[in-house]
């Protein structure tokens, strides 16, 4: 069905119409939906009039039958068992859990530590300082937290190697560390609702301004639906209704870090203007709902509707010409038909391919390939490279074994990919392996003498470049902190990154 009136019915009709159907009503899909995730940063374990906040929301919205995302800090979550309220937890549990770390912004916070180290040791480090709070979040909330997001703006990328291992699918939260033209996007294999074209929000201390807020929506629905439906991403704290600053703010800003006994609570507002609070909340909400093709999710709805359709694709030769076509010296994902592949999926597809074919017949084992998984980009020393290397066939065929053994052990693309003696880095690989698949998939042999040229991450530019202001402006933050290797090896994991693209909705 669409909504574009016929020029058959008589002029009133017309008139009817136009006048019933509200102006901005979409051309286009009329399937289309807008996917709105509400979320909240659960994490004030100093006021207890928060506690009464996350109460209120998550008792408002199941009266009104939205589902929202509660990402729980740890400490948060055993605080309320601390204070005995059952009732919160009670609340909250109807919705969906998420995780939001372990004590948020005692120092020193997730950016810090992880910035000091690299992919395996920051996996380890991360899960050793939030696991705990991730189990307790589980025991009290009797449900494995779907999500996780960052304290602030104190992100690094060690901590979805943390996620993976722990289950979770989405990476939840706002910010400019990974962005994929402002649309959801997968890195390091998760879902990352992360840098949005629409992230809105209606300010709680502002009532006045509430109309230019729906606005916002109005103009974000228009453009979704335009483009066949997306997400738009909701997010509050439950301290926000009732404090005036924020409860680290007054504790561990910049960098301080007093001991418990010394934690302050952060200054309350009234009653009334906790009141008035919830009244924009409140009316915000009943207006989105008021959208026909408004659907709230949660973040493993999200994960269901943005599902990796690579996994369970078949190929087909002409599919992985395209495929093995596709890759140049810019090495980065491709979008095809109704899936997308990251750079490293690329590379382990059309890697496993011309291995099979060493001594086969080429054609019925395309088949045979698939996506199982996301292999995480290198994580070591990539060795520098700026002239042609050349090898053999023999060399050539070898290498490709020993790297299929390495992606099936390590789960990543190495750093260094070995021609006997000679260490190219994988993007020049990559490109190579690319044309010998092109040929083999045409039935010509292997050459006797392969050139490796030298090629680029391009991916990695939607990566941001270390940038104080940019990344990490949060107040908790000691002043002038940097993290130029943190972001160094968040690039490398570009080779992971790819649009996510939206199924078709019910
Ligand atoms: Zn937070």
């Amino acid at each position: 069905m669409n909504f574009r009136i016929r020029r058959r019915g008589s002029f009133w009709l017309i008139i009817l119409f136009a006048w019933l159907l509200p102006s901005s009503m979409p051309a286009a899909d009329s399937a289309a939906k807008v996917y709105v995730i509400l979320w909240f940063d659960t994490e004030d374990y100093l006021l207890p009039a928060s506690d009464d906040a996350a109460l209120h929301l998550a008792k408002f919205l199941s009266g009104e039958e939205v589902r929202a995302t509660f990402k729980v800090v740890g400490e948060k979550a055993r605080t309320l068992e601390r204070r005995n309220r059952a009732d919160v937890i009670a609340a909250l549990k109807k919705h969906e859990i998420g995780y939001h770390s372990n004590f948020h912004s005692t120092q020193p916070s997730p950016a810090l530590y992880l910035s000091q180290l690299g992919w395996d040791e920051g996996v380890n480090e991360f899960d050793r300082r939030e696991g705990p709070g991730r189990a307790d979040v589980e025991r009290i909330f009797g449900q494995a937290p779907s999500c996780y997001g960052q304290p602030g703006s104190s992100w690094g990328p060690q901590s979805y190697g943390a996620m993976s291992r722990w289950g979770m699918k989405v990476y939840l939260d706002a910010g400019n560390h990974v962005n994929l033209n402002d649309r959801p996007c997968y890195y390091c294999g998760l879902l990352n609702l992360y840098k949005l074209a629409y992230t809105l929000r209606a300010d709680l201390n502002h009532p006045q301004d509430l109309l230019q807020a729906q606005e916002r929506f109005i103009q974000a629905r228009k453009a979704l639906l335009a483009e066949g439906g997306g997400v738009v991403s909701v997010f509050y704290h439950p301290c926000e209704f009732v404090h005036k600053q924020f409860w680290d703010g007054v504790n561990f800003s910049r960098g301080a870090n007093p001991p418990r006994e010394k934690w302050k609570q952060p200054p309350a507002k009234t009653t009334e203007e906790t009141r008035s609070s919830y009244r924009v909340f409140e009316e915000y909400v009943r207006f989105l709902k008021r959208f026909p093709e408004v659907r709230f999710i949660t973040a493993s709805e999200a994960a269901k509707l943005y599902r990796d359709r690579a996994r369970d694709h078949r190929f087909t030769a002409a599919e992985l010409q395209t495929i093995a076509k596709a890759v140049g010296e810019d090495v980065s994902f491709q979008i095809h038909s109704d899936y997308a592949l990251s750079a490293s999926e690329v590379f382990a597809l059309l890697n496993a391919y011309v291995d099979r074919t060493q001594n086969a017949d080429a054609t019925p084992l395309v088949e045979q390939l698939t996506v199982k998984n996301t292999p995480l980009g290198p994580t070591g020393r990539i060795p520098l490279m700026t002239e042609t290397v050349t090898t053999d066939a023999s060399q050539f065929q070898r290498t490709c074994r020993d790297v299929a053994d390495s992606l099936d052990k390590h789960g990543r693309i190495p750093s260094a990919v070995w021609l006997g003696s000679r260490p190219v880095p994988p993007e020049a690989y990559l490109a190579t392996l690319a044309r010998i698949a092109q040929l083999r998939l045409n039935g010509a042999a292997m050459p006797e003498s392969i050139e490796i040229k030298p090629a680029r991450l391009a991916a990695a530019r939607y990566v941001a470049d270390d940038d104080p202001k940019k990344l990490w402006g949060w107040v908790i933050f000691p002043p002038g902190f940097r993290a130029p290797a943190l972001m160094e090896l968040a690039k490398k994991q570009a080779w992971t990154l790819k649009p996510a693209i939206l199924g078709k909705s019910e």
